[in-house]
């Protein structure tokens, strides 16, 4: 056939033509992210990007994991060359928020930037210079200067709210995670405060191979949700009433002897004893004289004896824990007490759950309740859940109301079982290089030999600790004794110094079963030394004067909105610095925008997320525009302007408010190591080294292994405590599921009882009734009480957060707008009409959005899908302006095994969801 000419054919052919080809991936939280792409560049511009489709199948019989990408991916180099990029440093010229900026040089604004930052050292102390911890990872670069002048850092998973609260009290892990691939196995899926049709484009597949593979997909979402259209049944609950449905399915289950009753023996807390007097666990102290008092019991009914749980292993062969029935003990003083299983004390607790009381609660059919709890217990299940729960009020219930049906059902520690959330690990290269006494392997090597030793004393007080226990200890140990600016709970600057103290305190906001004023917890949970005497107290004096928001957008993101921040935030503020490619509206109320490289122009990494279990590089495909520079380079700069202007003021160093002393000198040589990793790719060849010395990829692997394969699986956990998490063995020829050092393995998991932990005998969840896990309602005034309508959300499918929303073609595949969706009938009954202007209001905010109309929404619910910039709203109030940004009191609860801080554990986190608000017609 002959070739086809012309001008147009011509003008097509030359656009399938390039100079370089590099590779290249997202550094966002898009997670788990990890889609390795090709990226085209001609005459110096980058001029397409495709998905690499380069993954091989790890495990026979499994579909492998291309092609990996979604379409924010597929046009993300137009954020490189959009109208909003920013190529020179600015500095505001007008008001804050005025938009006037002139640009001046890097060093003017570097220099007057150290000034700002010493001058709030030297006035109110290190804690008052604020970096959050946000989640563009590409932005980790530009906040590592924190580290070495020890200012905080805010915990990101307080700051984004991606925390799984009830996972966290049941297992004491941070997010065991499958890989996706696993999925595939799964017999049974519950789509369950997740949608993932819209927010895992890139590994949805694997629900709908499992469905080839014989499995059933489930979604239960208040809406007809763009994934329930692809599964094989929808339950549409009621808004904020999971945990009831959960409960309900337990019982169901129970009730028909469906439970794995092994299981839950040898996994669980179900057969440990609680005192009837107290409804406290039996503990060893009381028991016998001098024993542990974190020494639990059971009822061996097979010797009919009192018998101590094991606590170095979960293996129970030769005992028969009782889960029924109710004991004598007599305790160490000769007094004698009453005692039962956690099981018996669960059976009676979900006589409330019956499917008829919970259909009721869930607006659901019991038949339909029984149905799909019978097939939980019969199946391979996993519940694929994502970060809406733990943004409800009551989301810890809810998520521990999930762990409980899959414990009943022996559904996790197995492929094709288990749940999700947010798991990363694999950066140990990248932040321990920065503790190393020198560069090079060897120096890596004698850091483990450190850490090692650090293990091995903290170990030597209780031979049964296990080693994710062991890093779980030091992580906990680190923001106390760290001379590093180590990051911290954001909750109390939040409280005291950002505006949200009223908010907290009005009852409206709150559970109204909660027994005594908001502050009253908060101060008890302060003077027990719960958090550490530090942060918890600093705040209570010292008034943050810098904010450095490197990568984050913090008057989108904060749950209770801009208008909060500006009146109460904003004016203790004698600096606010936004370091991005782009002007976000946290850069149109900063005093300095430093213009960083976006992803192709810079080396870097998708998340290290365990669902992928790959490095995955990111590398330059053209320079930074203009001024613009590798967020690393940034942080080298500003270090040298720190050093630099102390020295002018002849301040050699500081104290932080533990009155540990940090220097000034030398800041930026201990960053590169003395100039040997002051050049990216030093820095990246290093890290990638060290990452290999550590055993987390394979031996060898540097920054010519990526650059040559684009990404390379990971082959062990590595020795921060985030990896350790996962508890399973990574094999090169399988995919990963979680917990299977537990379930194989029988090592203790690290909850106070060294087993999943149902049961949690802390003193304010007793007083809570949140012993076990249990449904309770939204707070009826979240929002305003009488209000008509609930607020729902979770991410846009046109977004990474929200600096995907300003993509031209992106924004040409939707409104180009911020909407909202309305149900048909509830739109009819407003008289609004699709694409007619509404406004939302709450009662401490309000938002002007497009109405979008559809049957799929449930009627009294309105569906905001975030993302948006707040400059694209009409009067620039986005969502968060309508959310009060509530803190579920139960979150400063700690001092109690694993309830204890550690970073992107524990702590304190706010509440978005079934906010209650109104729909007005505009115009
Ligand atoms: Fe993949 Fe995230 Fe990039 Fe989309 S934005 S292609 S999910 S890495």
């Amino acid at each position: 056939m002959a070739a086809i000419r012309g001008d147009w054919a011509d003008k097509y052919r030359e656009k399938w033509s390039w100079d370089s080809v590099t590779w290249g991936t997202h550094a966002v939280d898009c997670y788990p992210g990890g889609c390795s792409f090709r990226v085209y560049t001609k005459k110096g511009k980058i001029v397409r990007e495709e998905q690499s489709g380069s993954h091989h199948p790890v495990e026979e019989g499994i579909p492998d994991m291309n092609p990996m990408g979604c379409q924010k991916g597929a046009c993300w180099s137009h954020c490189h060359y959009s109208p909003d990029r920013v190529t020179k440093p600015l500095k505001r010229v007008g008001e804050r928020g005025e938009g006037k900026f002139e640009e001046v040089s890097w060093d003017q604004a570097l220099t007057e930037i150290a000034d700002g930052i010493l001058d709030a050292i030297q006035d109110q102390g290190p804690e008052s210079v604020i970096t959050p911890l946000t989640p563009e990872l590409g932005a980790q670069g530009a906040r590592a200067w924190t580290g070495f002048i020890g200012t905080p850092m805010t915990d990101g998973d307080a700051e984004f709210q991606d925390f799984s609260p009830g996972y966290h009290l049941t297992w004491g892990l941070y997010n065991p995670v499958s890989t996706m691939d696993d999925w595939f196995l799964a017999d049974l899926t519950l789509i369950w405060h997740a949608n993932p049709v819209y927010t895992n484009i890139h590994w949805y597949h694997y629900l709908a191979e499992s469905r080839y593979n014989g499995g059933e997909v489930v979604t239960i979402a208040p809406d007809y949700s763009p994934s329930a259209i692809h599964a094989d049944y929808h339950l549409p609950v009621r808004i904020g009433t999971d945990a009831a449905l959960a409960l309900a399915m337990c019982k169901v289950i129970i009730d028909a002897d469906l439970y794995d009753k092994q299981f839950v023996q040898e996994q669980t807390d179900l057969p440990l004893l609680v005192r009837k007097d107290t409804g406290r666990f039996l503990r060893g102290s009381e028991v016998y004289q001098g024993e542990r008092e974190d020494q639990f019991f059971w009822w061996d009914t097979s010797s009919n004896t009192l018998t101590a749980a094991p606590r170095h292993t979960l293996a129970s062969a030769d005992v028969e824990p009782a889960l029924e029935g109710s004991y004598s003990v007599v305790l160490a003083d000769w007094s004698t007490v009453e005692v039962e299983p956690v099981f018996a004390r669960l059976r009676r607790h979900l006589e409330d759950y019956t499917p008829e009381k919970a259909g009721e609660i869930c607006q659901l059919h019991p038949d339909n309740i029984r149905k799909l709890a019978r097939k939980v217990a019969t199946r391979k299940t996993k519940i694929f859940i994502g970060w809406n729960s733990g943004k409800y009020y009551h989301g810890d219930l809810m998520e521990r109301s999930m762990a409980l049906l899959l414990g009943l059902t022996g559904n996790w520690g197995k492929k094709g079982t288990g749940t999700r959330s947010w798991a990363i690990f694999g950066a140990d290269g990248e932040v321990m290089q920065f503790g190393k006494d020198a560069p090079g392997q060897e120096a890596a090597q004698r850091f483990i030999g450190v850490v090692m030793a650090m293990r091995r004393l903290i170990g030597s007080s209780d031979p049964t600790m296990t080693k994710g226990m062991l890093q779980n200890r030091m992580l906990e140990m680190a923001p106390q004794v760290s001379p590093m600016g180590m990051p911290a709970p954001p909750a109390f600057l939040w409280y005291y110094q950002m505006g949200y103290k009223e908010r907290w305190n009005n009852p409206e906001n709150t559970d109204p079963t909660m027994k005594r004023s908001y502050d009253e917890y908060v101060t008890e949970a302060i003077e027990k030394g719960w958090w550490g005497a530090h942060y918890s107290k600093a705040y209570q004096t010292i008034q943050p004067r810098v904010l450095y928001e490197a990568g984050g957008n913090m008057l989108r993101r904060n749950r209770g909105g801009q208008k909060l921040l500006l009146e109460h935030f904003w004016p203790k503020l004698d600096l606010v610095v936004s370091v991005d490619y782009r002007i976000t509206t946290t850069g149109l109320y900063s005093d300095y925008i430093l213009p960083a490289a976006q992803h192709y122009e810079k080396i870097g990494h998708s998340m290290l997320s365990v669902h992928h279990l790959h490095w995955v590089l990111t590398d330059h495909a053209t320079p930074p525009p203009g001024e613009a520079l590798p967020d690393l380079q940034i942080s080298i700069r500003l270090l040298e302007a720190i050093e630099r202007r102390a020295a002018t003021r002849g301040l050699k160093e500081f104290q932080d408010a533990r009155g540990i002393a940090h220097s000034l000198e030398g800041i930026s040589g201990q960053m590169t190591q003395k100039g040997a990793i002051q050049g990216e790719d030093a820095y990246w060849d290093e890290a990638l080294k060290d990452t290999a010395t550590f055993g987390v990829l394979p031996e060898g692997t540097d920054l010519a292994t990526l650059r040559e394969k684009g990404h390379v699986r990971f082959t062990n956990w590595g020795i921060m405590a985030h990896g350790q998490s996962q508890a399973s063995t990574i094999k090169p020829d399988e995919i990963h599921t979680p917990l299977r050092w537990h379930t194989e393995d029988k090592i203790p998991y690290d909850t106070l009882v060294r087993r999943a932990q149902f049961y949690i005998d802390h003193e304010w969840f007793l007083e809570a009734g949140e012993e076990l896990p249990t449904h309770k309602e939204p707070p009826p005034g979240h929002g305003g009480r009488n209000r008509r309508f609930e607020m729902t959300s979770g991410h846009n499918r046109w977004s990474v957060h929200s600096m995907n929303m300003t993509n031209n073609i992106i924004q040409n595949t939707h409104r180009g707008e911020p909407f909202v969706f309305l149900n048909d009938k509830d739109a009819t009954d407003l008289g609004v009409g699709n694409g007619e202007k509404v406004k939302l209001v709450s009662d401490v905010g309000d938002t002007l959005l497009a109405a979008k109309i559809s049957p799929s929404v449930r009627p009294g619910q309105v569906i905001l899908y975030n993302g948006f910039e707040p400059y694209q709203h009409q009067n620039w109030y986005s969502q968060s302006d309508l959310e009060p940004g509530h803190v579920k009191h139960l979150g400063f609860a700690s001092g109690y095994g694993h309830l204890k801080y550690r970073i992107f554990s524990w702590q304190p986190i706010p509440a978005d969801r079934a906010v209650r608000v109104d729909v007005e017609k505009v115009g």
